[in-house]
């Protein structure tokens, strides 16, 4: 794609950015086949290649921006369907986070909107506090009929059961290698680990599920890794950054890099373990995130370089050695359900098939399961319509299966599907079923 660029424009390392990701495009449109929202609008506004034009205006022309360009540029989901498809390279969740960054300065929100993307930011990313926002939607349910209209379809979205907080994260602990551990944090055994990792214990999954950390924990404890938990990395910042509350998201990420980097630093650590994939997306990307930040960079460069999903760290473990295939023989079929942030934010697709795979299951997989299921993050909550159309889809390709459950690697997506029909749980959760764990279905 062409761009026209004033010298005066580059001077800003942004634009410059900008401008690079911007001339890779050779605007031939094959994204926009697999880009979910134009596949329900038809719009090429909603296209990946139209989003990429209106981003080129935003930084080339920024007195055209207008709010019909905030509309479709919120309309995107950030699924990177469009990147894994693209045959140019375009990095366009760079370009995305520039032409955002941009735009809520060129085209402020409305008032509702900055509230409700300052509550989300606000709230979410606190474990205890979120769950106490889902207890007291719960109670006021019944009187959201006198409620404004962005706060009722919150409302709407958030999941009715409220289980007990996880307890993992909520202080710095050790999860030594001892095989019958019941996940109480304990000084070593005696044998020495196979592996040493830092787990990130995450925001939103503790208070939606508290199985995920505690099945991860139990896996990767039986095959002889230690597991070491920072409270202070409460939340990897994604949330924050991909609505625009970009203090929130900085204070997020530094906080959660100040508290690994001592051991990363120390050469102490094989890998940091993220099990939410949308989250596992953000810390990869801390290195590019704190490019600026000369005294940051470094830090950030080196915790993304260990920062794994969990799939990849027991693809490097002896996984067959703690399988008991006697316990989930004659299950029934899993749907493999391949979040967007995993299959195009980390590539990672083939590999927790292979997993359940190993781990005795019939996996099968949905048509249409590059498209996304409408979560992304608080899309859901901020693009109701558009992320319900997604929804429904989704559960019909996967009802369609005609699997018992579904399997996925983020807890976004467990929430968006899991709607009574077909229990969705964490590919871990299958994993430590099939090697001794509770029966996650
Ligand atoms: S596929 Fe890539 S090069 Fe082609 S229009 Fe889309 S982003 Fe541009
Ligand atoms: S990120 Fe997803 S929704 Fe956004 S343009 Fe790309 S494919 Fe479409």
């Amino acid at each position: 794609m062409q761009t026209h660029f004033t010298q005066a424009q580059l001077a800003d390392p942004l634009i410059r950015e900008g401008d690079a990701i911007l001339r890779k495009c050779v605007h031939c449109g094959f994204c926009t086949a697999t880009c979910p929202t134009f596949v329900i609008t038809g719009d090429e506004r909603d296209s990946p290649r139209g989003r990429i034009w209106m981003l080129r205006e935003v930084l080339e022309r920024p007195e055209t921006a207008s709010a019909d360009t905030s509309y479709h540029i919120d309309r995107c989901l950030g699924c990177l369907s469009c990147t894994t498809t693209c045959p140019s390279g375009v990095d366009y969740a760079h370009l995305l986070d520039i032409g955002r960054e941009k735009l809520d300065h060129l085209v402020p929100r409305k008032a509702p909107d900055r509230l409700m993307r300052w509550m989300l930011a606000a709230i979410i990313p606190h474990a205890p506090k979120f769950r106490m926002m889902m207890r007291l939607a719960n109670l006021g349910r019944p009187f959201s009929f006198a409620m404004p209209q962005i706060i009722r379809a919150a409302m709407q979205k958030l999941p009715r059961h409220v289980p007990q907080l996880d307890p993992v994260g909520s202080r710095t602990e050790q999860f030594a290698t001892n095989p019958s551990s019941n996940l109480s944090p304990s000084a070593s055994n005696g044998t020495a680990p196979v592996k040493r990792v830092i787990l990130l214990a995450g925001c939103a999954q503790r208070a939606l599920n508290p199985d995920i950390n505690a099945s991860t924990i139990r896996v990767l404890n039986r095959l002889g890794v230690e597991v070491i938990v920072r409270k202070e990395a409460h939340c990897c910042g994604a949330l924050a950054h991909h609505i625009g509350e970009t203090k929130k998201a900085d204070a997020a990420m530094r906080a959660a890099i100040y508290a690994w980097h001592e051991e990363i630093t120390a050469g102490t650590i094989d890998a940091i373990i993220v099990n939410a994939s949308g989250c596992g997306t953000m810390v990869k990307d801390y290195g590019h995130l704190m490019r600026h930040d000369a005294e940051m960079a470094p830090l950030a460069a080196a915790i993304s370089a260990k920062a794994k999903d969990v799939s990849e760290q027991l693809a490097e473990l002896d996984l067959a050695s703690i399988l008991q295939p006697q316990i989930t023989s004659g299950c029934g079929k899993i749907a493999y359900h391949s979040a967007c942030s995993l299959q195009h934010g980390q590539k990672i697709h083939d590999l927790p098939l292979a997993l359940l795979r190993q781990a005795g299951f019939d996996v099968v997989q949905p048509v249409n399961g590059h498209l996304c299921c409408g979560s992304a993050g608080v899309y859901n909550i901020l693009q109701p319509a558009m992320a319900s159309e997604l929804q429904q889809r989704k559960l019909t390709s996967l009802q369609n299966t005609g699997a018992i459950a579904v399997a996925a690697g983020n807890i976004g997506c467990i929430t968006q599907l899991d709607s009574g029909a077909m229990p969705v749980r964490h590919t871990i959760q299958f994993i430590d079923w099939a090697s001794g764990g509770p029966q996650p279905i």
